[in-house]
């Protein structure tokens, strides 16, 4: 069985970073170099762990990953989606948060994963 390469978490961050749409697992891989290509598993474990750790935000209606443009937030993540040119904005809105942490608090759910997606068209594509 071959060794399974090793991808280095930062590099990731970095390819997004200078992606100016957000990309599939797939995508992200055609980016790497290829003689450092890692196996598709390797990458989307890495893709997890970045995303656990809110370095990256996975954009569940696109399945696709951003990264996250505020500073270390443990907080919930807003993202705005437009469905015509797959921009998406990341809103830091710590009213919206604080609204569902009471609402977690008297309702007793426990959320697994915290991520809102605002569907719609950019300011470009709505004015097009
Ligand atoms: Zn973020
Ligand atoms: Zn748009």
């Amino acid at each position: 069985m071959a060794r399974a390469r090793a991808v280095d978490d930062s590099q990731i961050v970095k390819i997004m970073e200078t992606a100016d749409q957000p990309l599939t697992a797939y995508e992200l891989i055609a980016k790497l170099p290829a003689r450092q290509r890692p196996s598709p598993p390797v990458v989307y474990r890495a893709l997890e762990r970045l995303n656990a750790d809110g370095r990256v935000h996975r954009i569940e209606s696109l399945k696709a990953f951003i990264p996250c443009r505020s500073h270390g937030h443990d907080h919930e993540v807003v993202l705005a989606v437009c469905t015509d040119c797959k921009h998406v904005e990341e809103i830091e809105d710590h009213g919206l948060c604080r609204v569902v942490s009471r609402w977690q608090d008297t309702s007793g759910f426990s959320a697994a994963q915290k991520t809102f997606e605002i569907m719609g068209q950019c300011k470009d594509c709505s004015t097009h």
